[in-house]
This record gives C-alpha cells, structure tokens and sequence, in this order.
C-alpha cells in the first residue's frame, strides 16, 4: 500500500490553487452539484487495492482490477521494488498532423455548447488540464470525429489513460452538439467497473479532449469477429457483467438505447466495459419516444414508434446474448431493412439448438414482446445460466472474465 504521504503527494500534484480556479472564466458553465472531479477522484482511489490471487498482469496494471482507477506506474503500487514504466507505444504524430489539414475554429452559440472543461466543473478545484499535460503514445483507433490515443500525464503518478480528440466543427456539421455534450455529462458521472470511466475533458480552438479509462483489451466486437462466437461460459460472464452495469445505469436513470458488441471494450482483464453513451438519455419517470439505436438491437416498442422506457436495455441484452452464443443477432435479415423489422415485431426467434437449455431460457425471457414481460435485471443476475458460470467467491458480475 502507498503511504500517506505518497498519497498526499499524488493529490497535490493534481490540484491546482482554489485561487487560480476562481479567476479562471474560460467558459460560462453553471457549476453543477456532482462533476467529476480529478482531486477527489485520486482521494478515492489513491490507495491501491492489494492485488487478488487471480491478477497475473505486470505489477504497473494491477489496479485495474479492483476498481476501475487509470493505471499507475508501479511506483505507486509498491514503492520498495522499481518497475520499468508500463510501455504506451510509440506516438505517430496524428495529432498534429490532423490538426492541420482537419477542423475549423468554432464560433457562437455551438462553439460555447462545446467550451467542455471539466476542471471549471464541481466544487473543489482540480486540475487543469490540456494537450501537453500528457506523454502521447500509441494510436488506439480512429473514432467519427478524431483519433483516440495511449496517454501518460507527465505529472505523478502517471496515470495511463485513452485520450480521444473530437473536432468541433465536425461535430457541428453532424449537428451532434447536444447529443455529444449529454455523452460527456452522463459519462462523467457514473462509477462503475462495468461502465468506462470519463476522468475529465477539456478543450482548445479546434477540440475538444475526454480522458477516458484505458481499455487494455481493446473492442470486444474484434473479439467476436475474430472467435466467430463465444463460448457458453465466457458469454454468461459477459452477461453478468452487462446485467449489473445496466442495474447500476437504470438506479441513475440512465437508459443506454444502444446496447451492442461495438460500444463495448474490454478492460486490461478481460472485464466489459460500456463505452458508448451516444443514444443514452437521462430520463427521470420519462417515455421516450425519437427513434434511435442500430436496426438489429431495436426492441419492438420502438421499432413500432410506441413509448419506450429502460425495458429497451433489457431486450438488447437478450439480443447480445444470443449475438455472443451464436454469432449473429437473431432477427438479422440481409435481405431488407423491413423485413428484420418485421422479424423485430412478430419476436420471430429462432434459437439454435448449440444453445444450451439455460442460456435459450434466459434469451426467450429476455426476448418478450411486451416489455414489462421481460425477466428483471435482478432476476438474470440469478438466473441458473448465469451462476452456473460466475467464478466461485464472486457475488456480482463486475469481475474479470
Ligand atoms: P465509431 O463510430 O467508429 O465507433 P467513435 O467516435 O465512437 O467512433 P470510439 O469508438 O470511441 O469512437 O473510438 C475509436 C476506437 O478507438 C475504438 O474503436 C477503439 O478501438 C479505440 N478506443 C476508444 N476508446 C478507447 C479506450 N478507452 N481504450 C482503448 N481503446 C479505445
Ligand atoms: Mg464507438
């Protein structure tokens, strides 16, 4: 465990003056009662956990286990034996290079709806952060509106994060502004190790940064794509997973509307991680009704234009488990746009019979036409399919897999 001391240090290195914060009038954000906040986050997680039994990762890894806190050089993690610095790869210059030829400043009021600084945020001062606060590394991926890089902050205790770049006059011409800028809100506020961290964000002439949780393993949808399918255990942990990082969404009405193999990324161990929160809406006591989401994943309230509320998240993960045990979602129809909708409407399911009989259980009950039907989250988190697979010792589905 780090000493106090080295915790007070990590601290410190964060935060800035209160004084400093005060003057800073960057943007004209209204504080809001709980953004992130970089300070308080550290305070929360500056003590690592002891590494389980199980975690066989580089030692500078090892917090990611336990909770979903960046990952630290292992100075951190044991002070009395130096480890060589976790490699973040080798930077291609893309920033820069994009910078130059892509994007335009912004101007007016959607230049001010995406003035996102999360250190002018919150009621404690934290850091401000911006491009050279971090060591680039490797390219992880090309996203809508820019690249998404491996970063290190150069101050202690060099956090390991996943910084992704957005243009904002791409977003702009996308009108996306709204749709962004409720991403970044809904993100920054939920801790769970299911759901993938937004640490903070900030913003120059032309970007705007998110300092997003590292996901070691990359896309699970590579995964799906390279296995074909997975197997019955690997699938109901997953489940598990989505099962208890849906709870946790639905208990801050958060509803994700777009549950499917590409928003979800994988952790340095294997544990899920909810990545996209594009379509999600926060809706308290709300029915909703626009018409989003990808084809094979809408439930039949929304493909048929009825009201819709969280139930929609319980149909998508019947949908995912099937698309996990089978290899393909289970109303897909190459044909025509209509006819999977038509196939979404009648629930024309067919389940193939390498499905195991509790995992066929748990689809069909997943899987109903009306949605108040549909097996509750609680209810999948013990269902047989799923603690026949859950690791022994483990209550709830947040862990690696
Ligand atoms: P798309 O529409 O292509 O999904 P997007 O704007 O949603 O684009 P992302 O999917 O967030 O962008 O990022 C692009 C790619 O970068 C991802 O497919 C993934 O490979 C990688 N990536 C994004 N975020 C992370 C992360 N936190 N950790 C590791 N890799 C990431
Ligand atoms: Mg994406």
């Amino acid at each position: 465990m780090a000493s106090i001391g080295a915790v007070t240090k990590q601290i410190a290195a964060l935060e800035i003056s209160s004084k400093k914060h005060q003057q800073s009038s960057r943007t004209g954000h209204t504080k809001q009662p709980s953004q992130t906040n970089v300070a308080k986050l550290l305070t929360k997680y500056a003590a690592p956990h002891p590494p389980t039994a199980k975690t066989t990762q580089p030692s500078a890894l090892r917090n990611q286990t336990n909770a979903n806190a960046p990952a630290r050089i292992s100075r951190a993690v044991a002070p009395s034996e130096p480890q060589p610095p976790l490699d973040i790869g080798k930077y291609d210059g893309g920033l820069e290079l994009d910078n130059e030829k892509r994007g335009e400043k912004v101007f007016g009021e959607a230049a001010e709806a995406l003035a996102l600084d999360s250190s002018v945020l919150g009621t404690r001062p934290t850091r401000e952060w911006s491009l050279p606060s971090f060591e680039i590394g490797r390219p992880l991926g090309k996203g809508k509106f820019g690249r998404v890089y491996m970063v290190r902050t150069k101050c202690e205790p060099q956090y390991i994060l996943a910084l992704k770049c957005l243009y904002k006059s791409e977003i702009i011409q996308s009108r996306v502004e709204k749709q962004i800028r409720r991403e970044i809100e809904i993100q920054q506020n939920l801790r769970h190790p299911n759901v993938l961290r937004l640490y903070g964000y900030f913003h120059d002439e032309k970007r705007i940064f998110l300092m997003l949780e590292f996901a070691g393993k990359g896309e699970l949808y590579k995964q799906l794509s390279k296995h074909g399918s997975f197997s019955e255990k690997r699938s109901s942990r997953y489940i598990d997973q989505m099962a208890d990082a849906l709870t946790y969404l639905h208990s801050k009405h958060v509803i994700h509307r777009d549950i499917k193999p590409e928003n979800l990324l994988l952790g340095i161990n294997g544990e899920l991680k909810i990545g996209d929160f594009g379509w999600s809406v926060h809706a308290p006591g709300n029915r909703r009704m626009t018409l989003c989401g990808t084809l094979d994943y809408l439930p039949p309230e929304m493909v048929e234009g009825k009201e819709h509320n969280e139930k929609v998240d319980y149909w998508a993960l019947g949908v995912l488990t099937y698309e996990f045990l089978v290899g393909n979602p289970p109303f897909e129809d190459r044909n025509s746009v209509n006819a999977t909708y038509r196939r979404i409407a009648k629930v024309d399911l067919r389940i193939p019979s390498l499905v195991s009989p509790d995992a066929r259980d748990l689809i069909t009950q997943l899987l109903k036409y009306n949605p108040e039907e549909r097996i509750p989250l609680t209810d999948v988190s013990r269902h047989p399919w799923i603690l026949k697979h859950r690791p022994k010792g483990s209550s709830r589905g947040g862990s690696e897999v």
